[in-house]
Protein backbone atom coordinates (compact mmCIF):
# COMPACT_ATOMS: atom_id res chain seq x y z
CA UNK A 1 0.00 0.00 0.00
CA UNK A 2 1.14 3.16 -0.67
CA UNK A 3 -1.10 6.16 0.28
CA UNK A 4 0.50 8.12 -2.41
CA UNK A 5 -1.12 5.76 -5.10
CA UNK A 6 -4.54 5.41 -5.28
CA UNK A 7 -6.90 3.79 -3.87
CA UNK A 8 -7.97 1.86 -7.06
CA UNK A 9 -4.28 0.23 -7.58
CA UNK A 10 -3.66 -0.12 -4.43
CA UNK A 11 -6.38 -2.81 -4.20
CA UNK A 12 -5.58 -4.29 -7.49
CA UNK A 13 -3.51 -7.17 -7.81
CA UNK A 14 -0.55 -7.66 -9.93
CA UNK A 15 -1.37 -10.14 -13.12
CA UNK A 16 -0.10 -13.68 -11.47
CA UNK A 17 0.77 -15.11 -14.82
CA UNK A 18 2.92 -11.44 -15.62
CA UNK A 19 4.45 -11.94 -12.17
CA UNK A 20 5.47 -15.31 -12.79
CA UNK A 21 6.98 -15.14 -15.87
CA UNK A 22 8.58 -11.82 -14.54
CA UNK A 23 10.21 -13.71 -11.73
CA UNK A 24 11.26 -16.82 -14.00
CA UNK A 25 13.17 -14.12 -16.51
CA UNK A 26 14.57 -12.71 -13.88
CA UNK A 27 16.51 -15.64 -11.90
CA UNK A 28 17.46 -17.02 -15.84
CA UNK A 29 19.14 -13.37 -16.26
CA UNK A 30 21.16 -14.31 -12.77
CA UNK A 31 22.11 -17.89 -14.73
CA UNK A 32 19.51 -19.86 -13.15
CA UNK A 33 18.07 -23.03 -15.44
CA UNK A 34 14.56 -22.21 -15.31
CA UNK A 35 11.95 -24.11 -17.49
CA UNK A 36 9.19 -20.98 -18.31
CA UNK A 37 5.43 -23.14 -18.39
CA UNK A 38 3.81 -19.76 -16.60
CA UNK A 39 3.31 -17.71 -19.64
CA UNK A 40 -0.22 -18.97 -22.16
CA UNK A 41 2.61 -18.01 -24.89
CA UNK A 42 2.90 -20.54 -27.92
CA UNK A 43 6.38 -20.66 -28.87
CA UNK A 44 5.95 -20.83 -32.80
CA UNK A 45 6.86 -17.84 -35.14
CA UNK A 46 4.72 -16.31 -36.87
CA UNK A 47 3.29 -17.54 -39.83
CA UNK A 48 5.29 -16.19 -43.08
CA UNK A 49 2.23 -14.79 -45.01
CA UNK A 50 0.90 -12.42 -42.09
CA UNK A 51 5.07 -11.30 -41.75
CA UNK A 52 4.81 -10.66 -44.87
CA UNK A 53 1.56 -8.76 -44.81
CA UNK A 54 3.28 -6.48 -42.16
CA UNK A 55 6.30 -6.03 -44.03
CA UNK A 56 4.10 -4.61 -46.95
CA UNK A 57 2.02 -2.66 -44.75
CA UNK A 58 5.42 -0.85 -43.78
CA UNK A 59 6.50 -0.22 -47.51
CA UNK A 60 3.29 1.00 -48.53
CA UNK A 61 4.04 3.70 -46.01
CA UNK A 62 1.44 2.74 -43.12
CA UNK A 63 2.39 5.17 -40.47
CA UNK A 64 -0.58 7.11 -39.48
CA UNK A 65 -3.32 7.36 -36.88
CA UNK A 66 -5.81 4.68 -37.96
CA UNK A 67 -9.87 5.07 -37.11
CA UNK A 68 -10.04 4.69 -33.74
CA UNK A 69 -12.51 1.36 -34.42
CA UNK A 70 -9.93 0.16 -36.75
CA UNK A 71 -9.72 0.01 -40.34
CA UNK A 72 -12.75 -0.52 -42.40
CA UNK A 73 -11.34 -3.48 -44.35
CA UNK A 74 -9.74 -5.11 -41.07
CA UNK A 75 -13.19 -5.04 -39.65
CA UNK A 76 -14.73 -6.66 -42.99
CA UNK A 77 -12.17 -9.42 -42.44
CA UNK A 78 -13.28 -9.79 -39.17
CA UNK A 79 -16.87 -10.24 -40.16
CA UNK A 80 -16.02 -12.35 -42.45
CA UNK A 81 -14.38 -14.80 -40.08
CA UNK A 82 -17.55 -14.39 -37.49
CA UNK A 83 -19.29 -15.56 -40.39
CA UNK A 84 -17.38 -18.53 -41.49
CA UNK A 85 -16.15 -19.71 -38.39
CA UNK A 86 -18.65 -18.93 -36.06
CA UNK A 87 -22.01 -18.36 -38.11
CA UNK A 88 -22.03 -14.45 -36.47
CA UNK A 89 -23.53 -12.06 -38.82
CA UNK A 90 -21.99 -7.94 -37.55
CA UNK A 91 -22.12 -5.17 -39.31
CA UNK A 92 -18.84 -2.87 -39.44
CA UNK A 93 -20.80 -0.55 -36.48
CA UNK A 94 -20.64 -3.40 -34.24
CA UNK A 95 -16.84 -4.34 -34.21
CA UNK A 96 -14.20 -2.86 -32.47
CA UNK A 97 -10.46 -2.94 -32.96
CA UNK A 98 -8.41 -3.13 -29.65
CA UNK A 99 -4.78 -3.22 -28.44
CA UNK A 100 -5.17 -7.01 -27.85
CA UNK A 101 -8.06 -8.78 -26.25
CA UNK A 102 -7.48 -7.76 -22.36
CA UNK A 103 -8.14 -4.40 -23.42
CA UNK A 104 -11.52 -5.32 -25.23
CA UNK A 105 -11.98 -6.89 -21.85
CA UNK A 106 -10.96 -3.79 -19.95
CA UNK A 107 -13.53 -1.71 -22.74
CA UNK A 108 -16.32 -3.59 -21.77
CA UNK A 109 -15.83 -3.48 -18.36
CA UNK A 110 -15.52 0.42 -18.48
CA UNK A 111 -18.67 1.26 -20.75
CA UNK A 112 -20.69 -1.71 -18.70
CA UNK A 113 -19.99 -1.88 -14.86
CA UNK A 114 -21.05 0.84 -12.36
CA UNK A 115 -20.10 0.67 -8.89
CA UNK A 116 -21.23 -2.48 -7.09
CA UNK A 117 -22.30 -3.97 -10.08
CA UNK A 118 -21.85 -8.32 -10.07
CA UNK A 119 -19.51 -10.17 -12.18
CA UNK A 120 -20.32 -13.59 -12.91
CA UNK A 121 -17.22 -15.36 -13.07
CA UNK A 122 -17.21 -19.45 -13.90
CA UNK A 123 -14.15 -19.87 -11.80
CA UNK A 124 -11.52 -21.25 -12.62
CA UNK A 125 -11.38 -18.29 -14.82
CA UNK A 126 -8.38 -16.00 -16.68
CA UNK A 127 -6.65 -14.54 -13.90
CA UNK A 128 -6.94 -10.58 -15.19
CA UNK A 129 -10.93 -11.09 -15.42
CA UNK A 130 -11.65 -10.47 -11.27
CA UNK A 131 -9.14 -7.52 -11.49
CA UNK A 132 -10.36 -6.12 -14.75
CA UNK A 133 -13.94 -5.95 -13.18
CA UNK A 134 -12.87 -4.68 -9.46
CA UNK A 135 -10.92 -1.22 -11.36
CA UNK A 136 -14.40 -0.31 -13.17
CA UNK A 137 -16.37 -1.02 -9.75
CA UNK A 138 -17.63 -4.08 -10.24
CA UNK A 139 -17.64 -6.49 -7.71
CA UNK A 140 -16.43 -10.58 -8.96
CA UNK A 141 -18.91 -13.23 -7.71
CA UNK A 142 -16.86 -16.77 -8.21
CA UNK A 143 -18.77 -19.70 -9.57
CA UNK A 144 -16.78 -22.70 -8.35
CA UNK A 145 -16.60 -25.79 -10.60
CA UNK A 146 -13.98 -28.54 -10.07
CA UNK A 147 -12.24 -30.79 -11.31
CA UNK A 148 -14.42 -33.63 -11.02
CA UNK A 149 -16.93 -31.34 -13.36
CA UNK A 150 -14.27 -31.18 -15.79
CA UNK A 151 -14.03 -27.26 -14.66
CA UNK A 152 -17.46 -26.57 -15.66
CA UNK A 153 -20.13 -24.92 -13.95
CA UNK A 154 -23.89 -26.23 -13.91
CA UNK A 155 -27.13 -24.27 -14.89
CA UNK A 156 -27.75 -24.66 -11.14
CA UNK A 157 -25.00 -23.03 -9.95
CA UNK A 158 -25.37 -20.15 -12.24
CA UNK A 159 -28.87 -19.50 -11.48
CA UNK A 160 -27.95 -19.81 -7.42
CA UNK A 161 -25.37 -17.38 -8.06
CA UNK A 162 -27.32 -14.81 -9.69
CA UNK A 163 -28.95 -11.63 -7.76
CA UNK A 164 -30.49 -8.32 -9.00
CA UNK A 165 -27.04 -6.91 -9.16
CA UNK A 166 -25.69 -9.03 -11.51
CA UNK A 167 -24.44 -7.12 -14.72
CA UNK A 168 -22.42 -9.32 -16.62
CA UNK A 169 -21.08 -12.94 -16.79
CA UNK A 170 -17.09 -13.40 -18.37
CA UNK A 171 -16.18 -16.61 -19.24
CA UNK A 172 -13.82 -18.11 -21.79
CA UNK A 173 -14.25 -21.45 -23.61
CA UNK A 174 -12.13 -23.10 -24.74
CA UNK A 175 -11.05 -22.34 -21.07
CA UNK A 176 -7.52 -20.42 -20.22
CA UNK A 177 -6.90 -21.72 -16.65
CA UNK A 178 -8.87 -25.36 -17.62
CA UNK A 179 -8.61 -26.39 -20.98
CA UNK A 180 -12.11 -27.04 -20.28
CA UNK A 181 -14.69 -26.37 -23.70
CA UNK A 182 -18.49 -26.48 -23.21
CA UNK A 183 -20.17 -28.01 -25.69
CA UNK A 184 -23.45 -26.80 -27.49
CA UNK A 185 -25.99 -28.63 -24.82
CA UNK A 186 -24.27 -27.23 -21.78
CA UNK A 187 -23.92 -24.34 -23.31
CA UNK A 188 -27.32 -24.19 -23.97
CA UNK A 189 -28.17 -24.76 -20.87
CA UNK A 190 -26.43 -21.73 -19.29
CA UNK A 191 -28.22 -19.76 -21.97
CA UNK A 192 -31.27 -21.24 -20.74
CA UNK A 193 -30.91 -19.67 -17.15
CA UNK A 194 -29.58 -16.31 -18.60
CA UNK A 195 -32.33 -15.95 -21.11
CA UNK A 196 -34.35 -15.50 -17.39
CA UNK A 197 -32.30 -12.71 -16.79
CA UNK A 198 -32.17 -9.42 -19.53
CA UNK A 199 -29.86 -7.66 -17.52
CA UNK A 200 -26.91 -9.47 -17.64
CA UNK A 201 -24.73 -8.98 -20.15
CA UNK A 202 -22.55 -12.17 -21.44
CA UNK A 203 -18.69 -11.34 -22.47
CA UNK A 204 -18.05 -14.46 -24.42
CA UNK A 205 -14.07 -14.96 -24.33
CA UNK A 206 -13.45 -16.75 -27.84
CA UNK A 207 -9.71 -16.25 -27.60
CA UNK A 208 -8.38 -19.99 -27.87
CA UNK A 209 -11.55 -20.88 -30.39
CA UNK A 210 -9.03 -22.60 -32.95
CA UNK A 211 -6.53 -24.86 -30.10
CA UNK A 212 -10.03 -26.85 -29.79
CA UNK A 213 -9.24 -30.38 -29.44
CA UNK A 214 -12.39 -31.81 -29.88
CA UNK A 215 -13.94 -29.59 -32.60
CA UNK A 216 -17.04 -28.34 -31.95
CA UNK A 217 -16.97 -24.66 -30.78
CA UNK A 218 -19.80 -22.58 -30.14
CA UNK A 219 -20.69 -19.35 -29.89
CA UNK A 220 -22.45 -18.18 -26.90
CA UNK A 221 -24.60 -15.42 -29.20
CA UNK A 222 -25.00 -17.92 -32.13
CA UNK A 223 -28.38 -18.90 -29.97
CA UNK A 224 -30.65 -16.37 -31.21
CA UNK A 225 -31.62 -15.47 -27.90
CA UNK A 226 -28.74 -14.44 -26.56
CA UNK A 227 -27.56 -12.53 -29.74
CA UNK A 228 -28.19 -9.12 -28.46
CA UNK A 229 -26.82 -9.70 -25.00
CA UNK A 230 -23.62 -11.19 -25.39
CA UNK A 231 -20.52 -9.39 -26.71
CA UNK A 232 -18.05 -12.09 -28.72
CA UNK A 233 -14.17 -11.15 -27.79
CA UNK A 234 -11.46 -12.93 -30.08
CA UNK A 235 -7.82 -11.62 -31.01
CA UNK A 236 -5.12 -13.02 -32.73
CA UNK A 237 -2.46 -13.49 -30.15
CA UNK A 238 -2.99 -17.80 -29.42
CA UNK A 239 -4.02 -18.69 -32.87
CA UNK A 240 -1.41 -17.11 -34.98
CA UNK A 241 1.50 -16.68 -32.05
CA UNK A 242 1.22 -12.54 -32.13
CA UNK A 243 0.58 -12.13 -28.88
CA UNK A 244 2.89 -9.20 -29.03
CA UNK A 245 1.51 -7.65 -32.07
CA UNK A 246 -2.05 -6.79 -29.64
CA UNK A 247 -4.78 -6.78 -31.79
CA UNK A 248 -7.76 -8.30 -30.66
CA UNK A 249 -11.62 -7.10 -31.42
CA UNK A 250 -14.76 -7.55 -29.98
CA UNK A 251 -18.33 -8.39 -32.15
CA UNK A 252 -21.07 -6.88 -29.98
CA UNK A 253 -24.47 -4.96 -30.01
CA UNK A 254 -24.19 -1.80 -31.51
CA UNK A 255 -24.45 0.85 -28.45
CA UNK A 256 -22.04 -1.48 -26.81
CA UNK A 257 -19.15 -0.97 -30.08
CA UNK A 258 -20.13 2.60 -29.87
CA UNK A 259 -19.66 3.12 -26.29
CA UNK A 260 -15.85 1.07 -26.70
CA UNK A 261 -15.31 3.00 -29.25
CA UNK A 262 -15.59 6.06 -26.91
CA UNK A 263 -13.82 4.74 -24.38
CA UNK A 264 -10.65 3.65 -26.34
CA UNK A 265 -10.86 6.92 -27.83
CA UNK A 266 -9.73 8.77 -24.81
CA UNK A 267 -7.34 6.33 -23.62
CA UNK A 268 -5.45 4.49 -26.62
CA UNK A 269 -6.92 5.64 -29.93
CA UNK A 270 -6.58 2.84 -32.44
CA UNK A 271 -4.65 -0.03 -32.40
CA UNK A 272 -1.03 -0.02 -33.74
CA UNK A 273 -1.49 0.01 -37.72
CA UNK A 274 0.87 -2.42 -39.33
CA UNK A 275 -0.30 -5.38 -36.82
CA UNK A 276 -3.99 -4.42 -37.99
CA UNK A 277 -2.66 -5.14 -41.95
CA UNK A 278 -1.51 -8.03 -40.73
CA UNK A 279 -4.66 -8.89 -39.39
CA UNK A 280 -6.42 -9.20 -42.22
CA UNK A 281 -4.38 -11.74 -43.70
CA UNK A 282 -4.03 -13.68 -40.71
CA UNK A 283 -8.34 -13.57 -40.59
CA UNK A 284 -8.56 -13.92 -44.33
CA UNK A 285 -6.78 -17.15 -44.27
CA UNK A 286 -8.92 -20.43 -43.30
CA UNK A 287 -8.00 -21.72 -40.40
CA UNK A 288 -6.60 -25.12 -41.93
CA UNK A 289 -3.21 -22.73 -42.38
CA UNK A 290 -2.61 -22.38 -38.82
CA UNK A 291 -3.50 -26.32 -37.62
CA UNK A 292 -0.06 -27.49 -38.19
CA UNK A 293 0.35 -25.51 -34.48
CA UNK A 294 -2.81 -27.38 -32.94
CA UNK A 295 -1.68 -30.54 -33.97
CA UNK A 296 1.44 -29.85 -32.10
CA UNK A 297 -0.36 -28.37 -29.18
CA UNK A 298 -2.48 -31.52 -28.98
CA UNK A 299 0.83 -33.73 -28.82
CA UNK A 300 2.08 -31.97 -26.51
CA UNK A 301 -1.27 -32.17 -24.31
CA UNK A 302 -0.85 -36.15 -24.82
CA UNK A 303 3.08 -35.97 -23.82
CA UNK A 304 2.39 -33.75 -20.47
CA UNK A 305 -0.87 -35.61 -19.51
CA UNK A 306 0.95 -38.90 -19.65
CA UNK A 307 3.95 -37.78 -17.77
CA UNK A 308 2.04 -35.55 -15.09
CA UNK A 309 0.35 -39.18 -14.77
CA UNK A 310 3.47 -40.49 -13.76
CA UNK A 311 4.14 -37.92 -10.66
CA UNK A 312 2.11 -38.88 -7.47
CA UNK A 313 -0.33 -36.50 -5.75
CA UNK A 314 -1.41 -34.72 -9.07
CA UNK A 315 -5.13 -35.30 -10.33
CA UNK A 316 -5.31 -34.06 -13.75
CA UNK A 317 -8.38 -33.88 -15.79
CA UNK A 318 -8.11 -34.14 -19.27
CA UNK A 319 -8.51 -30.72 -20.85
CA UNK A 320 -9.82 -30.33 -24.33
CA UNK A 321 -8.58 -26.85 -25.58
CA UNK A 322 -6.02 -24.12 -25.11
CA UNK A 323 -2.49 -25.37 -23.76
CA UNK A 324 -3.15 -25.31 -19.98
CA UNK A 325 -3.50 -28.12 -17.85
CA UNK A 326 -4.58 -27.56 -14.36
CA UNK A 327 -4.20 -30.25 -11.70
CA UNK A 328 -5.23 -30.12 -8.28
CA UNK A 329 -2.52 -30.60 -6.31
CA UNK A 330 -4.06 -29.85 -2.94
CA UNK A 331 -2.74 -33.69 -2.16
CA UNK A 332 0.92 -31.12 -0.92
CA UNK A 333 -0.98 -29.08 1.52
CA UNK A 334 0.53 -29.58 4.98
CA UNK A 335 3.24 -31.37 3.92
CA UNK A 336 7.07 -30.21 4.24
CA UNK A 337 9.10 -30.57 0.97
CA UNK A 338 12.94 -30.15 1.17
CA UNK A 339 12.39 -27.79 4.07
CA UNK A 340 9.31 -25.44 2.18
CA UNK A 341 6.27 -26.01 4.31
CA UNK A 342 3.44 -26.08 1.98
CA UNK A 343 0.63 -24.59 2.82
CA UNK A 344 -1.36 -23.35 -0.34
CA UNK A 345 -0.59 -23.23 -4.14
CA UNK A 346 1.11 -20.64 -4.38
CA UNK A 347 3.63 -21.99 -1.61
CA UNK A 348 3.96 -25.06 -4.19
CA UNK A 349 4.27 -23.02 -7.29
CA UNK A 350 6.97 -20.88 -5.60
CA UNK A 351 8.47 -24.57 -3.97
CA UNK A 352 8.80 -25.74 -7.99
CA UNK A 353 10.37 -22.55 -9.30
CA UNK A 354 12.56 -22.61 -6.47
CA UNK A 355 13.89 -26.33 -6.27
CA UNK A 356 12.93 -27.41 -9.93
CA UNK A 357 13.61 -24.90 -11.81
CA UNK A 358 10.30 -24.71 -13.05
CA UNK A 359 7.76 -21.65 -13.82
CA UNK A 360 3.84 -22.44 -13.20
CA UNK A 361 0.90 -19.94 -11.85
CA UNK A 362 -1.14 -20.73 -8.50
CA UNK A 363 -4.52 -21.63 -9.25
CA UNK A 364 -5.45 -19.04 -6.62
CA UNK A 365 -4.85 -16.29 -9.46
CA UNK A 366 -7.62 -18.19 -11.11
CA UNK A 367 -10.12 -18.77 -8.60
CA UNK A 368 -9.23 -22.13 -7.48
CA UNK A 369 -6.65 -22.47 -4.42
CA UNK A 370 -5.97 -25.97 -4.91
CA UNK A 371 -4.61 -26.14 -8.36
CA UNK A 372 -1.27 -24.41 -10.47
CA UNK A 373 -1.64 -23.89 -13.75
CA UNK A 374 1.30 -25.55 -16.37
CA UNK A 375 0.79 -24.08 -19.88
CA UNK A 376 2.51 -26.66 -22.29
CA UNK A 377 3.23 -24.03 -25.59
CA UNK A 378 6.36 -24.66 -24.53
CA UNK A 379 9.16 -27.16 -26.66
CA UNK A 380 8.56 -30.90 -26.18
CA UNK A 381 12.28 -31.43 -24.77
CA UNK A 382 11.29 -28.40 -21.69
CA UNK A 383 8.20 -30.60 -21.23
CA UNK A 384 9.58 -33.52 -20.63
CA UNK A 385 12.77 -31.98 -19.13
CA UNK A 386 10.47 -29.97 -16.59
CA UNK A 387 8.22 -33.06 -15.51
CA UNK A 388 11.27 -35.07 -14.91
CA UNK A 389 12.32 -32.53 -12.52
CA UNK A 390 9.16 -31.64 -10.81
CA UNK A 391 8.96 -35.80 -9.94
CA UNK A 392 12.61 -36.12 -8.59
CA UNK A 393 12.10 -32.91 -6.18
CA UNK A 394 8.79 -34.84 -5.09
CA UNK A 395 10.28 -38.27 -4.32
N1 LIG B 1 -8.43 -13.85 -22.68
C1 LIG B 1 -7.79 -14.97 -22.31
C2 LIG B 1 -8.61 -16.12 -21.84
C3 LIG B 1 -6.39 -15.05 -22.39
O1 LIG B 1 -5.77 -16.17 -22.03
C4 LIG B 1 -5.66 -13.94 -22.84
C5 LIG B 1 -4.16 -14.08 -22.88
N2 LIG B 1 -3.42 -12.98 -22.81
C6 LIG B 1 -6.38 -12.79 -23.21
C7 LIG B 1 -7.75 -12.78 -23.12
C8 LIG B 1 -5.72 -11.55 -23.69
O2 LIG B 1 -5.08 -11.74 -24.91
P1 LIG B 1 -4.42 -10.57 -25.74
O3 LIG B 1 -4.54 -9.31 -24.95
O4 LIG B 1 -3.02 -10.99 -25.96
O5 LIG B 1 -5.20 -10.50 -27.01
N1 LIG C 1 -3.03 -14.93 -21.42
C1 LIG C 1 -1.72 -15.39 -21.15
C2 LIG C 1 -1.69 -16.16 -19.85
O1 LIG C 1 -2.71 -16.36 -19.26
C3 LIG C 1 -0.70 -14.29 -21.25
C4 LIG C 1 -0.38 -13.51 -20.01
C5 LIG C 1 -1.40 -12.49 -19.68
O2 LIG C 1 -1.73 -11.67 -20.52
O3 LIG C 1 -1.87 -12.55 -18.56
O4 LIG C 1 -0.64 -16.61 -19.47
Amino acid sequence: MNPKLSRRVNEMSTSATLAMAAKARELKEQGKNIIGLSLGEPDFTIPDFVKDAAIQAIKDDYHSYSPVDGYLDLKKAIIHKFKRDNDLTYSPAQIVVSTGAKQSLANLAQVLLNEGDEVLLPAPYWVSYADISMVAGGVPVEIPATIENDFKITPEALEAAITPRSKMMIYSSPCNPSGSVYSKEELRALADVLVKYPNIIVISDEIYEHINFVGDHVSMASFEDMYDRTVTVNGVSKAYSMTGWRIGYIGAPEYIARACNKMQGQVTSGANCIAQIATITALENPPSKIQYMVDAFKERRKLILSLLAEIPGFKTNEPEGAFYVFPDISYFFGKSLKGHTIQSAEDFALFLLAEAGVATVTGEAFGDPNCIRISYAASESDIREAMKRIKEVLQ
